[in-house]
Parts: structure tokens; C-alpha cells; sequence
């Protein structure tokens, strides 16, 4: 959510940092600025607008070797110009970037008001800029030699003052050789360069210049410059031995290609990403999977009686698609809670429950708050994460790693898909501890390995589901209705239309509509049924009949042969080992959101409201 990056070294920082933001751009925000140090000054330029407009608005020689930019999700004070980072203190000399939410800004702001400070925006930001300022000048004031202040002392400082969740730079012109940075629940990584040094929220803005990262943890401080950096915490401990790590991603994989926008090129990307998830997982002698980072042994896997998802949006979906093919394959209960909502309900926490918490970016602030409380409470967690490094994967310790590569679209395709087929392995590897016989696994081996080529012959059919999407996009509601294993389907295709083409989109389960939503079927209300092939065909087959006999229009999704003219269109899908199709099924569901929202003129990438990570509550 919002962006951060931060430069000092030899180049010209403007570019270096406008660069950055426009490769934050992705993660969703509504407003951007960015401040250098150019001849002993502060410079800053914003805009209430998009990046591009910052470019425009930037004067063309302001050489700097030192700045910090950013692009504002605003929690506190409307998306305007003023409200936009960075913020400085009323001297100028001081400016901070933030992600986050100062919970006790209210009262810092009232303080710096009392002591005579004139505050200019309505942010929470604007306090921290005022308050090191005024440490600063307490460290410089008597009758010293003129020296500057510490600026790391005096973001320490004022942060043991602050309450809430933040990644930050701090700037000070009469420190110009380095960048104070902090975190505290809100994403900061490092770039190590030559003789240079980045700072970002996310390292889809540093990968162009420098593949070594270190992620800072909470609590952590770092002051950075040219040719060194140094981590202490908050609490004066030292944090000094950080390891760098490689990031595996390159530019490349954050460049379009052929694409018109990142949500189509990632729906592309499924076979790849999936081959990438399967990828030494499979194991045929024994018919079963390997998941090496999870650290459980046969015995470990044997005494779990229970398995529970953790996840928001679609990573919740995913949780719950996982759930169901954890009770077909291993027959042990499962089931999928949104981490919003679990954080905050005392939730009861059963030692022998594995709970996996799911997040493409790792950095979800519900789903870290749920791991964090399920660690306190001594339950045994794992994390499901796409971004090495990230707080979850290095909160839980063990996981699974997607291997979706970097996704930028703010809608999840990709990163969706491989957690999906990631639970089916720990199914697969909890079912053969259990009953699941070698011959069974050996058929959902096989049904995995034969995923990616399928899911490729539904892209083959993109051009059909367009056309499709098309008759149906001026809908103003749609229904998703699906049961048992097209359940989570059917939800997360709701949650996928929603969010990409502002269609109000519900899910129902199939035998819940004649409870009460039924009543809104008509001739302006389309309805998506997802058609497994399994035990339910007739049900679902009646399911769509009930619609049809109310004159609601129906878009089949299935695997299996439906009666000829029975839905007003109907989208196939190959047939799969049958625990293995919601994995399928849910593509043209992306395929369909995708189009609607073309139709629509959307910015498909970058929908409204949204932010790609959700780092803050
Ligand atoms: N709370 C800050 C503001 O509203 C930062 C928001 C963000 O994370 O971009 O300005």
C-alpha cells in the first residue's frame, strides 16, 4: 500500500526516484511527491495526481545526489497537494515520507500546536517532520561548536514518542550525506549498490539498480549513506547482523511486453507460474509431495487434526479452496477465516491446528497481526507467501513459497492460482501420512502435473470469454453461484468482478438461493453457475433451471456436458482429477472480470480504492 523509496549516492537522484515511484505505481495511491537536497536546500515537488504528473511538474535542473519520494494511500486528510508527502518541519530543513497510520497523531499534533508550531496538512506524517526538528535543535542548542545534530538520534527519539505502524525516510539538509529510515509494521528495504545505496517500501522499485537487499524488521532503525549503512532498534539493541539477500526477481519481470496491462500478462503467466509451483514437489515414487520448507516430519504431519487457512480478499478464497481439498485428500478438518477478522476475536487456538497464513505479498498487516497472535497463544503456524523475505514468511519461519513471481496487477491471477495448487500438494502430502492410498496419489500427481497445459487451453479460449464478458458487462449486479467445491470459486470470481469493473457481484452458495436471494432473479440479473464435475451435476443442473425459469440470464462454467441451450452461454474448461478443478475453474472467472472490465474502460491495473499490499488497518 502507498510507496517509499529513497536514494544517496552519485547519481542524479531524480530520476532515480521518480523511476522508483512509477514502479510503485502498482500498489495503488492517490497522490505523490518527492523532496531533494539541491545547493544546501530542500526541494520538493508534489502533485494531487499520478506520477506522471510529478514528472511534469519537476523543474529540470534540480541536481541532487540525495532525496526521497512517495506515492500517499491517504488515511488522514484528503488527497491533496498539501496532504501529500513529503513533509517537512517549518524551518524546511527536515523531510519525512510515510506509510502507516500514526494512531496517536491527535495528540502530538495538539502538542506541537500548543508549543506555538503552525501545522500546514491534515496528516498524521506532519507531526514526525515538526517533532525531529524540534530534537534536533535541542541536541544542537548551547554553546557547542555548531556541529549538526544526529538525525538517527533524533528520529529514535521522537519514533519512542509515536504509537502505531509506519515504514519511514527521514531527510535533514544539514545531514546530506545519509537517509535515516525506520519501521514498524510497514514494509522498508534496503538496496545495496556501488558507492550507493535505495531504500523502498518494495523491491519492484529497486530491482533495476541492485538485486542485494536487507528487509529491516520491526522495531529496526537504519541510517544509511553512500557507502555503509548501520541497523540498530528502537530499544537501543544492537540489529547490526543482517545478512543481504538476493532478490530473484529482475527489471524484466516488472516489464509489460506485449501486454496492454499487468493483470492480462499475469493471467498469461499461469502455466509458467504454475510449473514453477510443481516444480520438484512432485514425488512418484511415493505418489505423494515434497514441501521441504515446511519442517514436518511423517510424525508431525500425523499428529495435525486440523488445518486452518488465514488470509484477506482472495488469499482467504484461496484458503478456503485449499481447505476443501485438504478434507477430500487427507479427510481431517479444514477451513478458511479471514485474518481481519480472526486478529480481533480471541480466537480459541488448538495446538494440534495447523494454521497457514496466506498472503501473496507477505506484508498484509491482518494476516501478520494473526500470526503474531497465534504465536503468542503457542499455535503452530506456516506461512503461504510469494515474496521471499517478506514479515510473514520470516515471521512463521516455514511455509510455503508460491513461486508466482512478482505480481503487479492489483487483482490476484497468478499468485491466486499457485496458492490453490499449493494447498492441493499439503493435501497430497497430508493425505498419504493418512488413508489416501499410493493409487489415488498417484492419480492427483498426475492431475497436478497436467494443470499447466490445461489451464493453457483455457487462454486458448480468451478470445470466446471476451465476447462473452461483452454481452454481459453493462449488468449492474451478477450473481456467482456454486456449491461444495465451486463455492470458492464462485467467490472469488464475485470478489475478482467486483474489484476490477465495480460490477456489484455477490456469491451464493447454490442451495442458499432459494433462501432468500432468489427473489432478485430477473432478466437484468445474470448469474455465473460454476458446473464441477462431480456428484452435484444434476443438483447444479436444477440450480440453473430455478434461474432460467425466473428469466435470469445464466453463464455456465464447467467441466462436464450441460444440457444443450440450457444457459444463455457457456464456458468449458477441460476436466480435471475432480479435487483439482477449482484450480481450473476459477481461470475464466479472471478471464471474464478481465474483459468486463475492459469493456467498461476500467484502469484495470490499478482499480479504485485499492492498493496492491494492505499494510495498513
Ligand atoms: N497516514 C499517512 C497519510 O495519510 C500515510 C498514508 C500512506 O501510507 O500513504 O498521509
Amino acid at each position: 500500500m502507498c510507496g517509499i523509496v529513497g536514494y544517496v549516492g552519485k547519481r542524479d537522484a531524480v530520476p532515480v526516484l521518480v523511476e522508483g515511484l512509477h514502479r510503485l505505481e502498482y500498489r495503488g495511491y492517490d497522490s505523490a511527491g518527492l523532496a531533494v537536497v539541491h545547493r544546501g536546500r530542500l526541494a520538493v515537488t508534489k502533485t494531487a495526481g499520478r506520477v506522471q504528473d510529478l514528472r511534469d511538474k519537476l523543474k529540470t535542473n534540480t541536481k541532487a545526489t540525495l532525496g526521497i519520494g512517495h506515492t500517499r494511500w491517504a488515511t488522514h486528510g484528503e488527497p491533496n497537494e498539501v496532504n501529500a508527502h513529503p513533509h517537512t518541519d517549518t524551518a524546511g530543513r527536515i523531510a519525512v515520507v510515510h506509510n502507516g497510520i500514526i494512531e496517536n497523531a491527535e495528540q502530538l499534533r495538539a502538542q506541537l500546536q500548543g508549543s506555538g508550531v503552525r501545522l500546514v496538512s491534515d496528516t498524521d506524517t506532519e507531526a514526525l517532520a515538526h517533532m525531529i526538528a524540534a530534537e534536533l535543535a535541542a541536541a544542537e542548542a548551547g554553546d557547542g561548536p555548531a556541529a549538526p545534530g544526529d538525525l538517527e538520534d533524533a528520529v529514535i527519539r521522537t519514533l519512542r514518542r509515536v504509537e502505531g505502524a509506519y515504514g519511514l525516510v527521514v531527510l535533514d539538509i544539514k545531514n546530506p550525506d545519509q537517509l535515516v529510515v525506520a519501521r514498524n509494521g510497514s514494509p522498508i528495504v534496503l538496496g545495496l549498490g556501488e558507492n550507493e545505496m535505495f531504500v523502498a517500501s518494495d523491491v519492484s522499485a529497486l530491482v533495476r539498480y541492485t538485486r542485494q537487499v536487507i528487509y529491516l524488521e520491526d522495531g529496526e532503525v537504519a541510517k544509511i549513506r553512500a557507502t555503509d549503512y548501520r541497523t540498530t532498534t528502537l530499544a537501543g539493541q544492537d540489529a547490526s547482523a543482517k545478512i543481504p539477500m538476493t532478490v530473484d526477481a529482475d527489471d524484466d519481470d516488472y516489464e509489460l511486453g506485449p501486454y496492454q496491462d499487468y493483470m492480462r500478462k499475469e493471467i498469461h503467466e499461469q502455466p509458467d507460474a504454475l510449473r514453477r509451483a510443481l516444480r520438484g514437489r512432485l514425488d512418484d515414487r511415493f505418489a505423494t509431495a515434497r514441501l521441504g520448507g515446511i519442517n514436518l516430519d511423517a510424525r508431525e504431519l500425523r499428529s495435525i487434526r486440523c488445518v486452518k487457512f488465514l488470509g484477506c480478499g482472495s488469499a482467504y478464497y484461496a484458503g478456503q479452496m485449499g481447505a476443501t481439498v485438504i478434507e477430500e485428500l487427507a479427510r481431517i478438518p479444514a477451513d478458511a477465516e479471514p485474518a481481519s477478522e480472526f486478529r480481533y476475536r480471541s480466537p480459541v487456538v488448538d495446538p494440534d491446528t495447523l494454521y497457514v497464513a496466506v498472503s501473496q505479498s507477505g506484508e498484509t498487516i491482518d494476516t501478520l497481526m494473526a500470526v503474531q497472535e497465534l504465536k503468542r497463544k503457542g499455535g503452530q503456524v506456516m506461512g503461504a507467501v510469494n515474496v521471499v523475505g517478506s514479515a510473514i514468511g520470516r515471521e512463521c519461519g516455514r511455509g510455503i513459497f508460491l513461486h508466482a513471481g512478482p505480481e503487479v496487477a492489483v487483482a490476484s491471477t497468478k499468485a491466486l492460482t499457485n496458492m490453490a495448487v499449493s494447498f492441493a500438494l499439503l493435501g497430497l502430502l497430508l493425505g498419504r501420512v493418512r488413508d489416501l492410498s499410493a493409487a489415488s496419489g498417484h492419480r492427483v500427481v498426475t492431475g497436478l502435473r497436467a494443470l499447466p497445459e490445461q489451464v493453457n487451453r483455457i487462454l486458448a479460449a480468451e478470445e470466446d470469454i471476451a465476447t462473452i464478458a461483452g454481452r454481459f458487462a453493462h449488468a449492474e449486479h451478477m450473481f456467482f453461484i456454486g456449491r461444495v467445491r465451486g463455492w470458492p470459486v464462485a467467490r472469488e470470481g464475485a470478489q475478482k468482478l467486483k474489484e476490477i469493473s465495480y460490477v456489484h457481484a455477490e456469491a451464493y452458495q447454490a442451495g442458499e438461493l432459494k433462501h432468500g436471494p432468489l427473489a432478485l432473479i430477473a432478466a437484468d440479473m445474470p448469474s455465473v453457475v460454476i458446473v464441477p464435475s462431480d456428484d452435484l451435476v444434476a443438483k447444479n443442473i436444477s440450480t440453473i433451471e430455478q434461474i432460467k425459469a425466473r428469466g435470469g440470464p445464466v453463464i455456465a462454467v464447467t467441466s462436464t456436458d450441460i444440457p444443450e441451450g440450457l444457459a444463455d452461454a457457456v464456458i468449458r474448461v477441460p476436466r480435471a482429477e475432480p479435487e483439482l478443478e477449482p484450480i481450473l475453474l476459477n481461470v475464466p472467472l479472471q478471464i471474464l472480470a478481465y474483459h468486463a472490465a475492459a469493456k467498461l474502460g476500467r484502469d484495470i491495473d490499478k482499480p479504485r480504492n485499492l492498493a496492491k499490499s494492505v499494510t495498513v488497518e
